[in-house]
């Protein structure tokens, strides 16, 4: 009798590439399936729609009476489009989006109805919230939680619902999700940085923070997914040999994108564009089997939200095509991982991006000013951004030779790091001469053109200047890109209020305008000077030398969210009105949560798997060599039976000693396990998970793998990575 693994791998060699039939422009798409601006315009009184404008501009509040006139368009509106439910649509803790269906429909009468949605409803929900992580700021005998419309982000519809982008909160008003702090940050940074711009342009009144997310992902067959317990609970293979061809020949990048999977890109593009979302690029990425979608980028909030949507799109259209998306950070050790790089910039409301060196050397000062701020922000709170993108799944990823370390630096370019190592030295305390200044201004001029000529990328900096913006390449690529980007935004805010104290104070004292902030960005690139490394992230020396820095190396996630504690963190949050501390107390809690559980799902799954797939299979084989060794001995007489069997006896010893060894790390992973279960306070539990239990891992792994490649393939239960990495 086949095999489940064989079973499956048939029904792959028989799939066709499924083709969407849509022959048309895909600018036709583009969003049509939200509820935009024109729509707007369109289906709400020229009052309301005036009010809906600027509550999209500053996030204010619509009256009752207004409310009921956007609720009464979206209605309609989302009708046209086929939609017979609505949901409030939000980003709890947990890292997946949610969604509470209700129907339109209201009763009237006896046999009546009627299609109803009010202002009441668009406003504010009470899904079921008491499943929901919430740090303990819920106890669930009060267990409402409420979502809140954010109108600042356009609605949209799914099949045949109607989806409202929502913050969630608490019964009491905390956040307990990642879009209302990352608004609140937003909020942050664009007073922060509107006040700086004024040094150089009064028109400015408002910045935005811009996103452009790049989402890795595998993709692999459903019917070889599905025979994959670890694929199917926790999206990454557990266990399984590297094939005897992996990306060693690189083939993959860039080459050309099989049949099969172009027709689910195909599709779940179409499906983002009329989302809104402006996939614009793809191609293969290093490893086999592994991929990238990337849009063009937005404002920050509303690119996260079409990030999570895009996920979203992703997995349900890649069942339609027999695929499974991989969206966790390593699924398959020994090849690349998947990030997520979140590309960030500022961008004003006259249309300048602000990491972006202008035409004269006024606007060359702006970006100076920006360009080098954020390096002090990433300098000071370096640990704070590690602790943002950690989590059980990047553990696997930062650090492993293919990923950025888990040490955060800025990469920044030979030229532009020429450029400050002269600002600091040339720069001189008291009042600058003419000629001093004029020079510098020189400098300062040349900017555009050394930009054009810095080519020199560094692909192993987890903090990477990229000519007009960061690139922030240590994200998960599962993760809620809020996270990275509350605290990014959150800490340019602080270092630009503080930037914009000193100067002023500065000037006060009777330094010119540009002397000042010049004089400032000198004191800046000094202090935060250990922060940039332009060598080799990937390096061993990297390490040794970031440790004489005095930088941060935090390999895992409990240490990494230590620095949650911290008072000055606490004060941070609060002063920019990001977090209040028993928000950030709620979400330390949940993020150690998060951590066990993902933990003691693969332990568990590790000890059903050998007990109940490997062990089985490895017995058999072994049964079987014992007949033939016994067949031959019978045959041949004991000594040169002996003597023929000797391939066969020394298998046969070597599946025991890797059955008993792979047995025993379980079990004594079992014991810590109970051990870890017992414990009361989450964070001594997350410790123990990672230093007590996952740290079994790997040895078991290591017994497993050499069982895979001992044990007769017929015999093997489960896909090996070959079938998983190589069919499509
Ligand atoms: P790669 O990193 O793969 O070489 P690119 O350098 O071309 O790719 O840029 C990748 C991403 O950077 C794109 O998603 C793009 O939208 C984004 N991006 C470009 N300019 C900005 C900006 N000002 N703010 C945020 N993201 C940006
Ligand atoms: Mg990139």
């Amino acid at each position: 009798m086949a095999t489940k693994r064989q079973k499956a791998y048939q029904d792959v060699l028989h799939r066709e590439p499924k083709h969407v039939e849509y022959d048309g422009k895909l600018s036709d798409l583009f969003g049509q399936n939200v509820f935009h601006v024109d729509v707007m315009r369109e289906y709400l009184p020229s009052e309301t729609y005036k009010y809906m404008m600027e509550s999209i501009q500053n996030g204010s509040q619509l009256d009752r009476k207004n409310a009921d006139q956007v609720a009464s368009a979206m209605k309609d509106w989302s009708i046209s489009k086929g939609a017979t439910h609505y949901t409030h649509w939000f980003q709890p803790l947990t890292g997946a989006t949610a969604e509470k269906h209700d129907a339109f429909l209201k009763p009237i009468g006896p046999g009546k109805a009627i299609e109803r949605f009010d202002g009441d409803m668009l406003v504010q929900q009470e899904p079921d919230a008491s499943s929901f992580p919430n740090g303990g700021i819920r106890n669930t005998f009060e267990a409402r939680g409420y979502t809140a419309w954010d109108p600042s982000s356009p609605a949209f519809v799914i099949g045949k619902t109607l989806c409202i982008p929502t913050i969630f909160l608490s019964y009491t008003g905390e956040s307990l999700d990642y879009k209302m702090p990352l608004l609140r940050a937003l909020n942050a940074v664009d007073i922060a940085a509107s006040d700086v711009c004024q040094y150089f342009d009064k028109n400015v009144t408002k910045v935005i923070a811009t996103l452009g997310w790049e989402q890795e992902y595998f993709l692999i067959d459903q019917a070889l997914f599905n025979a994959r317990p670890d694929l199917m609970l926790t999206g990454r293979a557990l266990f399984g040999h590297a094939p005897a061809k992996g990306q060693q020949l690189e083939d993959h990048y860039f080459g050309s994108i099989p049949e099969r999977v172009n027709a689910f890109m195909r599709e779940f593009e179409i499906e983002s564009l009329k989302l809104g979302i402006p996939v614009t690029t793809r191609h293969n990425e290093v490893a086999p089997n592994q991929f990238e979608c990337a849009p063009i980028f937005e404002e920050c909030n509303l690119a996260n939200d079409h990030n999570l949507l895009l996920m979203d799109v992703m997995e349900k259209t890649a069942r339609k095509h027999n695929f499974r998306v991989l969206l966790h950070e390593k699924p398959f050790a020994g090849v690349n991982g998947s990030g997520k790089h979140n590309n960030w910039s500022l961008s004003t409301n006259t249309g300048v991006n602000l990491l972006a060196p202008g035409k004269n050397p006024k606007s060359n000062l702006q970006f100076l000013t920006f360009f080098v701020n954020t390096i002090k922000a990433i300098h000071d709170n370096a640990d704070l951004l590690r602790a943002a993108i950690a989590s059980a799944g990047n553990d696997h990823r930062l650090g492993a030779n293919e990923a950025p370390p888990a040490i955060i630096s800025a990469f920044i370019g030979s030229q532009l790091s020429g450029l400050l190592d002269d600002l600091e030295v040339n720069v001189k305390a008291g009042k600058m001469t003419p000629e001093a200044k004029t020079e510098l201004k020189l400098n300062i001029g040349k900017i555009p053109q050394i930009l054009l000529d810095n080519t020199d990328r560094n692909r192993t900096s987890p903090f990477a200047f990229t000519g007009n913006k960061f690139e922030f390449r240590a994200v998960g690529s599962s993760a809620n890109c809020g996270s990275a980007m509350i605290v990014l935004n959150t800490i340019m805010a602080k270092q630009l209020k503080d930037f914009k104290k000193t100067v002023d104070a500065r000037i006060e004292k009777g330094d010119g305008k540009d002397e000042a902030i010049l004089k400032e960005l000198q004191v800046l690139i000094k202090q935060s000077k250990k922060i940039r490394f332009e060598g080799n992230g990937y390096g061993e020396e990297w390490v040794r030398e970031a440790e004489k820095r005095g930088l941060s190396n935090f390999k895992d996630t409990p240490r990494a969210l230590q620095v949650w504690h911290d008072k000055k963190i606490a004060q941070l949050f609060e002063e920019m009105g990001v977090l209040l501390p028993r928000e950030l107390e709620a979400r330390r809690e949940i993020e150690f949560e998060n951590y066990v559980l993902k933990i003691q799902i693969e332990s568990r799954l590790m000890g059903d798997i050998i007990q109940n797939y490997f062990i089985p299979a490895a017995v058999e084989y072994q049964n079987k060599l014992i007949l033939n060794v016994q067949g031959l001995i019978s045959v041949l007489g004991d000594k040169s039976g002996r003597e023929a069997s000797k391939a066969q006896l020394t298998l046969i010893e070597r599946i025991s000693l890797h059955i008993n060894k792979m047995k025993s790390s379980s079990d004594a992973m079992l014991e810590q396990r109970k051990l870890a279960n017992k414990m009361e306070d989450t964070e001594h539990k997350a410790f123990a998970y990672c230093d007590n239990v996952k740290s079994h891992f790997d040895e078991i792994r290591y017994h497993a793998d050499k069982l895979e490649l001992l044990v007769d393939d017929e015999l093997w239960p489960l896909p090996k990575f070959r079938e998983l990495l190589f069919t499509r």
